[in-house]
Formats: structure tokens, C-alpha cells, sequence
């Protein structure tokens, strides 16, 4: 098939990657002409494990194209619109480049063509879809809803044995249609229509939500009744009905979708007058995780001021550059207006965070040991492997008090035996 993705992000990108290893022919579309030169240059403007070679390697195969001309829409059979629908400062759902996407690729739709939404979008927007398609042309097209579940890091496997893939459609044709798309990837078709595929992204990421944040106050209580958390979950875990997915106590969740699609799902109950009291908890106790981290260095250390704080991690989670809505963003704010000077290393994520956040007092360093030179406290926010393997003893031996916050509960009991460190996780008192 010829297949058109329009928007070369996280999400577009995999997805053209993957399709094109399929087999078919893919075009990727961007706006940003700078991303498309790299693109085309065979070199990817995001850390994503594997991504490159396997980019490159259809580049080679000749199935996988990259342009920012819309023109190219009309020679696909399928296009897949996966721009970003950020959130709005009330919390809402942003669907200007959504809008702008679909309105000039419409121009140049030719013949029977399916569009299928991989954007994140609020319930009632693939009906939107195909109004802003029908105001622009009179060609026949049929518009399918495939919410995106893949997860930055393990992306391109996520991508080719996806646990499930759930098809929107408003008939059975191009539901049909669309799943043979996906038959070679996965049988876990889940066939039903616009708003129910909608629902099923935002519910899914409110579910994780809820987990993270009710191992957080679950992390809490232990840290005053003397319970260790992670046994805690590990117990719970093993029963089949709960999982231990999503059940690691932590600064709380970030990155580009769960902050993002939980306010918007607040949005979408509060359009139906419907008062999600559950969600919001969820939001507001992922909010005070973030606070968590400052009342412990300054029960610690008494006051921030002056003092050196090494921060390991920049990124939302572990293999990915992505800092958007990263807890760590908001920490490190928090260190900085008491006064803290912050030693940052992360082995991707520099630069993006660097575009949000940039400030005299902050310093960055490659090695993380280098930015524990001198610190007051280590704060372990991100537990990319690579910090993780650190020898603590070395740690020690270069920190003026030592002090580790392990804002990730990824440290293990071995690893503190006779070091003298002083270790701090959530949820595990009992750590030593
Ligand atoms: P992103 O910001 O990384 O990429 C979006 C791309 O779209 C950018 O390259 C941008 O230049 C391009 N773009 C924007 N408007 C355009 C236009 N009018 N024409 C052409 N290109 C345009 O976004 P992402 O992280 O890939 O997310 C895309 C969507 O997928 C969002 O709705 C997101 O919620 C959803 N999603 C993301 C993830 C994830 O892990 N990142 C997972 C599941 C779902």
C-alpha cells in the first residue's frame, strides 16, 4: 500500500518506520524542514532505541520517503495523521495543528482514501475530522479512529506486536479495511466506533494514572507505619487481577501523554457536567509527589541554600530524550528558587532540557559521578541503567555529605551495604 503519515514525531515516526518493514511504501510528511532534512539524511532527530539503523535500512529497501510538501497525499491509499495535540493551559486538549493538518492535506486527497487518526484526540474530534475533510473536498474517503499505545523507549517493538489495536470506524467496510492493515502485527482487534476508540486511549492512560498515584499514597503511608512499598506491591502485584505494571511508587508520572490525556479527560467529563472526583485525586496527589523530594532535602539538609544538589535523569523515564512534563523539570525548579546550585547528567536529554530550562546555577555534566563531585545530595530521578550501575562506594567517596534521594526506589539493599551512604527512597523506611 501507499501509505502517507503525516507528522514526524515520536508516534509518526515509528510508524512509517514500521509500516515501511511491512512492506509497503511509506511517505512521511513534516512541517518542520529541518527535521525533514535529517530525516531524509537517514539520521533521527529523537533518542529512540533502534530506530536509526532500522530507518536507515528502508531508506536503503526504497519503501520509506520523507518530504513537507501535502502534495504527496495524493498518491496514498491510507494517510496517517499523527501531529501532537499538546494541552491547552485549562487542561484541554490543542487541536490547531490537528485542524491545520487535516484541512491542507484535504486539498489533495485523490480517490478513496482512509485517514486514520493516531493523534490522541477528545471523544467527538474523528467526526470533526471528517467534517474539516468534506468543507475542503468532494473526494470519497473514509476517516478510522487507531489510538496509539506505544511507549517512547521500546517503541519500535511496542509498534510491531502491539498488545492490541483498537479500530473506530463508521462502517464495517473501513474497519475491515484497516484492520487487514494491522492483521500481520496482531489478532487483537478491537472493532467499534469513533467515540468508543477515543474513550478506550484516555481511559487507558487515566487507569495507569490511577495506579502510579495510588502507589505513591500507598509509598507514603509506608514511609510512616514502617512498610517497605515495593515488597508492598510486589506482594500485590502476583495477583493477577491487579498486575505489577504501573505499581512503582516514585516522583510520579510525566512525559508527553498521561499528564496531558488525564486533564483532558477531565475536560471531556466536564463538557457532560460529570464531576471525576477519582481523576482528579489522581492529579493532585501526582502533583504533591513532585513536592515530596523538597521536604526531604530539607529535613535533610535544613535549608537548600547554597547547597549543591546533583540530579541524575532529565528525561520522564529511563531510554527516551523526552522531557516534556517531566517531573524533574518541576524539581529542579523547586531546588533552584531555595537557592540550590544543580549538577545535572543524563546520558540523552541535555539539550530538550535545556529548551525548557536553562539557568546559571544549573551545570552539566556527561559523567554522573562528575556532577556528584562536592554535592550535598544526590536526588537518582530518572533510573536509566546507566546510573543505576554506579558504584556506591566511588559515589561516597566524591560527595561533601552523602546523601542519595532515590526518587525511583531503583537502588538495591546490596548496594548500600557498608558505603556509609545515607539513602532515601519513597516508601521504604526500612532501607539503610
Ligand atoms: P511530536 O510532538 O513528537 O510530533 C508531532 C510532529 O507533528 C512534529 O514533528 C510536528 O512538526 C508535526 N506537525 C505538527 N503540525 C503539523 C502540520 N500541520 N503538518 C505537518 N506536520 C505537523 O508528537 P508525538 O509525541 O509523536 O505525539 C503525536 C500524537 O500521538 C499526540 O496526539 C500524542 O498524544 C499521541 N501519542 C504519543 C505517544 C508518545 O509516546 N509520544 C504515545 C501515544 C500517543
Amino acid at each position: 500500500m501507499e501509505i502517507a503519515v503525516i507528522g514526524t514525531g515520536y508516534v509518526g515516526l515509528v510508524t512509517g518506520v514500521c509500516f515501511a518493514l511491512l512492506g509497503h511504501r511509506i511517505i512521511c510528511i513534516d512541517r518542520d524542514v529541518d527535521k525533514i532534512d535529517e530525516l531524509a539524511a537517514g539520521r533521527i532527530t529523537i533518542y529512540e532505541p533502534g530506530l536509526e539503523e532500522e530507518l536507515q535500512r528502508q531508506q536503503e529497501e526504497r519503501r520509506l520517503f520523507f518530504t513537507t510538501s501535502m502534495t504527496a497525499v495524493s498518491c496514498a491509499d491510507i494517510v496517517i495523521l499523527a501531529v501532537g495535540t499538546p494541552q491547552k493551559a485549562d487542561g484541554e486538549s490543542d487541536l490547531t495543528d490537528l485542524e491545520a493538518a487535516v484541512r491542507s492535506m484535504a486539498i489533495y486527497l485523490s480517490g478513496h482514501t482512509y485517514i486514520m487518526t493516531k493523534s490522541t484526540v477528545p471523544v467527538g474530534t474523528n467526526e470533526q475530522i471528517e467534517k474539516w475533510i468534506k468543507a475542503t473536498t468532494n473526494e470519497a474517503f473514509d476517516v478510522v479512529s487507531v489510538p496509539e499505545f506505544m511507549r517512547e523507549g521500546s517503541a519500535l517493538s511496542d509498534t510491531l506486536k502491539p498488545e492490541r489495536v483498537i479500530i473506530g470506524a463508521r462502517n464495517a467496510h473501513a474497519s475491515e479495511a484497516i484492520a487487514a492493515l494491522h492483521r500481520p502485527l496482531t489478532e487483537q482487534v478491537v472493532e467499534t466506533d469513533y467515540r468508543t476508540a477515543e474513550m478506550i486511549k484516555y481511559a487507558s492512560n487515566a487507569f495507569l494514572a490511577t495506579k502510579i498515584s495510588f502507589i505513591n499514597e500507598m509509598a507514603n503511608i509506608c514511609d510512616k507505619v514502617g512498610a517497605d512499598v515495593v515488597t508492598v506491591a510486589q506482594g500485590m502485584g502476583m495477583d493477577r487481577r491487579i498486575g505489577s505494571s504501573f505499581l512503582e511508587a516514585g516522583i510520579g508520572y510525566g512525559g508527553s501523554c498521561f499528564p496531558k490525556d488525564t486533564h483532558a479527560l477531565l475536560q471531556i467529563a466536564g463538557d457532560v457536567d460529570y464531576d471525576f472526583k477519582l481523576l482528579k485525586a489522581v492529579i493532585e496527589v501526582n502533583k504533591d509527589q513532585r513536592r515530596h523530594i523538597r521536604k526531604v532535602l530539607l529535613q535533610e539538609l535544613e535549608s537548600l541554600s547554597g547547597k549543591f544538589i546533583a540530579v541524575w535523569g532529565a528525561s520522564f523515564k529511563p531510554n527516551t530524550d523526552d522531557v516534556r512534563h517531566s517531573p524533574v523539570l518541576d524539581i529542579v525548579r523547586h531546588l533552584l528558587k531555595e537557592g540550590a546550585s544543580v549538577r545535572m547528567s543524563d546520558p540523552a536529554a541535555e539539550l530538550n532540557f535545556r529548551r525548557s530550562l536553562d539557568h546559571p546555577l544549573i551545570s552539566w555534566h556527561t559523567d554522573p559521578l562528575e556532577a556528584a563531585q562536592g554535592a550535598d545530595a544526590v536526588c537518582l530521578l530518572t533510573d536509566w541503567p546507566q546510573f543505576l550501575s554506579i558504584d556506591l562506594h566511588k559515589l561516597k567517596a566524591v560527595m561533601t555529605t552523602p546523601i542519595l534521594f532515590d526518587g525511583r526506589n531503583a537502588i538495591k539493599q546490596e548496594q548500600l551495604v557498608d558505603t556509609g551512604i545515607r539513602y532515601v527512597g519513597i516508601g521504604r523506611p526500612g532501607m539503610r
